[in-house]
């Protein structure tokens, strides 16, 4: 598949060829079952083609993942293999087609990335090499510190770094893309309940008619599960592991220090335009906090927030200049919803035909391609030979 192919289906999924879809079958009534990135952008596809659209959460929009990541787009290392690596170049168009219809706040300004653990460095840079082997695809290149610094002065790179600078990433306020998402679903005509937890599915001669719900019963033909780290007790079968956690820190608003995103050593950071600075760790959890984190908490007790922030700040004052003063407004812990194999999965259940599952790591990067062929694989009941690789039938 060549890019301009790429370009070419990301034309002809702008150019509204959903829109209508519904008229022409008889009415679908269909439920998305999660509220993250994922299932609000789903839901907003379905709802913009003029679909009766139901989108439900047992907590609310953006209570898990999806408000609590690094919020990230990215497409280029270590992203392998190159299936993957297009997959997520074309989330990445997706979410420019996106943005013409939607007041999305995103910053492409591109991503820096360097190592001080040689053992890691290396192994990254193989990697990087079989990357860079995709050529033209993907927009990377290594730079010296002293290019780094000149785009970044306040940030001291290692002397002699090799830094990888990924130019078409972005960063995204994920919760005002929420927020945009759902106005804009309600707007279509589609309907949001919160708190309302999905129970089990009703099917009469094989047919879905309507689902259990914490709210009572509510008609549905079709489903698409996009519930994150639920999504192996929602398909009752095994297609993710273990989810990990992760802690982010957002600043209050900050005089403006970076453009880029950094990800520098043990630490990631990037600043929105309102100069809001948003901090990932990218150590994970110490052994010695396994029991608190076991019922999977998105906060975290005052003792430890102050013991978090410190560390955190702390790792980032060893290579960012000028932080000495900021404030923290909020510090979440978020859990990845990660595949077996690291790869989406996305596509009907074998032996559920009215059943259909979107679930993945980095789906803050995929939301808006992934929106886009589930959409039209829901609606024209097609199949997009761009998610072969991606279908739940390698794990059930
Ligand atoms: C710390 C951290 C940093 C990250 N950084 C990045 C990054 O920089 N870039 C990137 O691309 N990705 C990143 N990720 C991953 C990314 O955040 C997730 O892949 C993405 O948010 C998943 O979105 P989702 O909509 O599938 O899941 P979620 O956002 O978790 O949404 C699932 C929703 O389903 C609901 N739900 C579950 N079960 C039910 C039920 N039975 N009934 C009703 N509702 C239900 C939940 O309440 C939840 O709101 C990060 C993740 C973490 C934790």
């Amino acid at each position: 598949m060549k890019r301009r192919d790429f370009l070419k289906i990301l034309t002809l999924l702008a150019s509204s060829s959903l829109l209508g879809v519904s008229g022409s079958k008889p009415k679908e009534k269909i439920l998305v079952v999660g509220a993250g990135i994922v299932g609000v952008t789903i839901a907003y596809e379905l709802s913009r083609a003029g679909v009766d659209v139901h989108l439900i959460d047992k907590k609310y929009p953006g209570s898990q993942a999806s408000g609590n990541s690094f919020s990230w787009i990215n497409a280029t290392y270590p992203k392998l293999p190159f299936n993957y690596n297009f997959f997520s170049q074309m989330g990445i168009e997706a979410y420019k087609v996106l943005s013409k219809e939607v007041n999305l706040k995103i910053k492409w300004s591109g991503s820096l990335e360097w190592f001080e653990d040689n053992e890691i460095e290396s192994d990254s840079f193989v990697k990087l090499e079989k990357l860079m082997g995709y050529k033209k695809y993907t927009p990377v290149e290594v730079i010296n510190s002293k290019q780094a610094s000149k785009l970044e002065p306040s940030i001291t790179f290692g002397d002699s770094r090799r830094i990888i600078f990924s130019k078409s990433d972005g960063a995204i306020d994920t919760d005002a893309a929420i927020e945009e998402l759902t106005k804009k679903i309600l707007m279509y005509g589609g309907k949001i309940s919160f708190p309302c937890e999905y129970l089990a599915s009703n099917i009469k001669s094989g047919k879905l008619f309507s689902i259990d719900s914490s709210l009572g019963e509510i008609e549905a033909t079709k489903i698409i599960f996009a519930g994150g780290i639920d999504s192996n007790a929602l398909v009752k079968k095994t297609v993710l592991k273990e989810p990990t956690p992760g802690i982010i820190l957002r600043s209050k608003s900050f005089k403006k220090i970076i453009d880029r995103m950094v990800i520098g050593p043990g630490i990631h950071m990037h600043q929105q335009d309102d100069g809001v600075i948003y901090f990932g760790e990218q150590d994970g959890a110490p052994p010695t906090h396994k029991e608190r984190l076991s019922n999977k908490p998105n906060n975290i007790p005052d003792f430890y927030k102050v013991q978090h922030i410190n560390n955190m700040l702390e790792k980032t004052r060893t290579f960012v200049k000028n932080i000495s003063d900021i404030e923290i407004d909020k510090i979440s812990v978020g859990w990845r919803p990660l595949p077996l194999d690291g790869l989406p999965v996305i596509g009907w259940l074998p032996n559920q035909k009215d059943t259909y599952i979107a679930t993945m790591h980095s789906g803050i990067s995929l939301a808006a391609i992934v929106a886009k062929l589930v959409a039209q694989e829901v609606l024209e009941g097609t199949s997009s030979s761009l998610l072969d690789e991606f279908r739940p039938t390698r794990f059930v």
